[in-house]
């Protein structure tokens, strides 16, 4: 058998798959589509954004694949850049950022059922997400897709926060086994280490400022 003729089947319930989510997305009001590549993502993010706009960012390792964060840094717009100063002006940034006009950043979860999930240690991330940039772009690939919230919960426990602490270096129980201190509590347990980076739980469902939030999903595995 060829290998069009294995793989075939598999890209076709995948675009079902984002089909169906980006309908569900959708009819929460918020602006959705999927692409095949990242560098299609790439595309519409340059064709949103108007040159010198205001823009800021979450952490995400899906925006530095996708070629966003060298898009972000390109001198055409007026980027809030938080690796750019120091430390003890990061908060300045995050303040700021909730006055941009462009916020970007991925999801931790995107549901089937048209919600997105996200968990943060700081917050600043998922505050904008919920108030303040005029327009969010939220950039997921389709290994961040989940049947329902409980899935979600679950994919951030068993995957998408250990692998960050492992990435940031936080010495917390995850960073030793891999799993969350609280896999089998229920969505808000976890450690109690400092540097813990599970603090702020958001789902995102029907939007009441339509479209600020814009989707794009992407047909290839980005990020964690
Ligand atoms: S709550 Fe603690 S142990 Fe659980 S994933 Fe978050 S940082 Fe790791």
């Amino acid at each position: 058998m060829s290998e069009f003729t294995v793989h075939e089947p598999l890209k076709e319930q995948t675009a079902l798959r984002l089909d169906r989510t980006v309908r569900a997305l959708r009819a929460n009001r918020m602006d959705a589509q999927w692409v095949q590549t990242k560098e299609e993502a790439l595309a519409l993010v340059r064709q949103m954004i108007p040159e010198g706009a205001v823009c800021s960012c979450g952490g995400s390792m899906t925006l530095a694949e996708c070629g966003v964060m060298d898009e972000l840094r390109s001198g055409r717009y007026d980027f809030l850049d938080r690796a750019a100063v120091p430390a003890e002006q990061v908060g300045e940034i995050y303040r700021k950022s909730f006055s941009a006009d462009w916020y970007l950043m991925s999801s931790n979860a995107v549901t089937e059922t048209g919600e997105l999930y996200n968990v943060d240690g700081n917050g600043n991330r998922v505050a904008a997400l919920i108030f303040g940039p005029k327009n969010v772009i939220v950039i997921a690939g389709v290994n961040k897709l989940v049947p329902d919230i409980p899935a979600a919960v679950r994919r951030v426990k068993t995957l998408t926060a250990p692998a960050n602490a492992i990435r940031l270096k936080q010495g917390t129980p995850c960073t030793e086994c891999g799993v969350c201190a609280g896999v089998k509590g229920d969505l808000a347990a976890g450690c109690r280490a400092d540097k813990r980076i599970c603090c702020s739980y958001v789902v995102s469902g029907f939007q009441r400022v339509p479209d600020r939030v814009k989707v794009i999903l992407v047909a290839e595995n980005l990020g964690y």
